[in-house]
C-alpha cells in the first residue's frame, strides 16, 4: 500500500458508512478509527490498519435479531447458543464479512481485528487488542473508571483489556443477560499473561 492510497481508501469507506450507519453510530466509529490510530502509533503496530479497522469495526452493526441469525448461516458460520439468543454478539462476524465483500477488504488482520472486537477472544494479537481497546474508551463512553482506562490504555494493553472485559462481565451481571465465554476467556488470558510477566 503507498501512503497516498490509505487515505483514498478510508475516504472511500468513510462516505459509504455515512450513508449506512446512523449518526451515532458513524461518529462511535470516526472515534474508534481515531483513538486506534494513537494506539497504534503508541505501540509501533501499523497505523493504517489501525484506521481500516477502527472506522469498519461496527460495519455490521445494522443487522439485528432474525436479520443477523440469517446473515450468519448465509455465511456458514455456526452460531453458539448464546450467540443465537444474543445476535448483537454477531455483528462482528457480520462486519469481517462485509468489511471483505462490500468494503474490498483484504488484510487479514484488518478482518480479524473486526472480527473479535466485540468479545475479545484469548490471544488477541496487537491490533485486535487495539480495536477492542479503542471501541470502548473513544471519546463518547461515559462510565465509572473511564478515565482511569483511558490512561491505562497508553500504558499497558492488557492490564486495559482486564478492565475493559471485567467492565463488560459486570454490566451484562447487572443486566441479568447471558455471558459469553469469549468474554471470560478474553478477561483470564489478558490476567494470566500479567501474571507470567512477574
Ligand atoms: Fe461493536
Ligand atoms: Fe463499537
Amino acid at each position: 500500500m503507498k501512503p497516498g492510497d490509505s487515505i483514498m481508501e478510508i475516504s472511500r469507506i468513510l462516505n459509504k458508512l455515512e450513508k449506512v450507519l446512523d449518526t451515532n453510530r458513524f461518529k462511535h466509529s470516526v472515534n474508534v478509527m481515531e483513538i486506534a490510530e494513537s494506539l497504534a502509533k503508541h505501540y509501533g503496530v501499523d497505523d493504517d490498519k489501525a484506521r481500516l479497522a477502527g472506522i469498519l469495526h461496527d460495519c455490521g452493526k445494522n443487522y439485528k435479531g432474525d436479520e443477523a441469525r440469517e446473515y450468519v448461516r448465509g455465511i456458514g458460520y455456526q452460531a453458539d447458543e448464546i450467540e443465537i439468543l444474543q445476535p448483537k454478539l454477531l455483528h462482528g462476524i457480520i462486519g469481517e464479512d462485509l468489511a471483505r465483500n462490500i468494503y474490498g477488504i483484504t488484510d487479514e488482520e484488518v478482518l480479524s481485528a473486526i472480527r473479535w472486537h466485540t468479545t475479545g477472544k484469548a490471544g488477541m494479537n496487537l491490533l485486535e487488542k487495539i480495536i477492542y481497546i479503542a471501541d470502548y474508551i473513544e471519546p463518547l463512553r461515559a462510565f465509572e473508571g473511564i478515565e482511569n482506562m483511558r490512561k491505562i490504555a497508553f500504558e499497558d494493553l492488557d492490564r486495559c483489556i482486564v478492565y475493559c472485559a471485567e467492565s463488560t462481565i459486570n454490566f451484562i451481571l447487572k443486566k441479568g443477560v447471558l455471558l459469553h465465554k469469549n468474554t471470560v476467556e478474553t478477561r483470564n488470558y489478558s490476567l494470566m499473561l500479567i501474571k507470567n510477566r512477574k
